[in-house]
């Protein structure tokens, strides 16, 4: 497994194997790898002569009050598993190269970058958009793998890839869960034993609700309250949205005629936590 710190030196080494006719798959993370980055991993490997994986904490993706300090890291334990799991190169940038003094280009995708997790973190999507535009230039792949779990986020970066032409292929992978039922997140690890029972009650209030809807509840205003029921029945967790939403725009649904997006964040102390479901009339 090979490691590149600058951008030039990955870039012209993917670019040394692009000539030679290999296939890349690029996995961009934030690092503190888990499960969920390894089936991204594993997904690209089956597909790919080469897979890429990116460990970059964005700093223009946090807000000024949020966990950008306390970001969970763990630069030693994400090689071994990515050397594990047939990772062949891993790009590791610095922030102060990433985003030099002089840096002042930024790539916006309207509209759905400013609903739902945009609403509460204005500017997030911004530098999500922005850091991977800059990383598919210097990786060059071919096809790019994202999570599920990050919905919106993934939705984003396929139109931004759309808008901008961009020469590569967005496949969004299945969220992978812990076998209690919590989607596995890298912040699960700032989370107290007691905590990460709490949280348990996001992925209950989800199957409930696939229940609901497959017993013919079409009514969106119903699932949201008793989400919102069992989630309050929960003491220490705070809701910060619960959404239904169709699976495009990202626009509010009133009544299920369709597949649409169940979004909801909450925060457990100070640790936000997303999770979402499709829910299928
Ligand atoms: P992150 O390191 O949190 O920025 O995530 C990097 C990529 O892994 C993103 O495309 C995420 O959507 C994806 N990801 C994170 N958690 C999961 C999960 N539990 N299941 C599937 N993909 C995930």
């Amino acid at each position: 497994m090979k490691i590149f710190k600058s951008a030039k030196s990955v870039q012209n080494y993917i670019l040394s194997l692009k000539r030679q006719g290999r296939r890349i798959g690029f996995v961009p993370t934030m690092g503190c790898l888990h499960d969920g980055h390894l089936s991204l991993i594993k997904r690209a490997r089956k597909d790919n002569d080469v897979v890429v994986l990116s460990i970059f904490i964005n700093p223009i993706q946090f807000g000024p009050n949020e966990d950008y300090k306390h970001y969970p890291r763990s630069l030693k334990m994400d090689l071994m598993l990515a050397r594990n799991g047939g990772v062949d190169v891993v790009y590791y940038p610095d922030s102060r190269e990433m985003y030099t003094e002089d840096h002042c280009t930024y790539v916006e995708v309207n509209g759905i970058s400013e609903v739902l997790c945009g609403e509460f973190r204005p500017g997030h999507f911004k530098g999500v958009t922005t850091v991977c535009a800059k990383l598919f230039n210097i990786v060059q792949p071919d096809i790019v793998y994202l999570g599920k779990k990050d919905y919106q986020q993934a939705i984003i970066i396929k139109q931004m890839v759309k808008n901008l032409n961009m020469p590569l292929r967005i496949k969004i992978v299945p969220i992978v869960r812990e076998k209690d039922g919590l989607a596995i997140s890298s912040r699960n690890r700032n989370l107290t034993k007691g905590n990460r029972k709490q949280a348990l009650v996001i992925f209950k209030s989800l199957q409930t609700v696939r229940g609901l809807v497959k017993d013919g509840v079409k009514d969106t205003g119903k699932i949201k309250s008793k989400v919102e029921n069992i989630i309050s029945n929960m003491p220490g967790i705070k809701v910060e949205y619960i959404r239904v939403v169709d699976l495009k725009l990202l626009q509010p649904v009133a009544v299920i005629k369709k597949p649409v997006l169940l979004a909801i964040v909450v925060w457990i102390k100070k640790v936000r936590l997303i999770d979402n479901i499709i829910l299928k009339p």
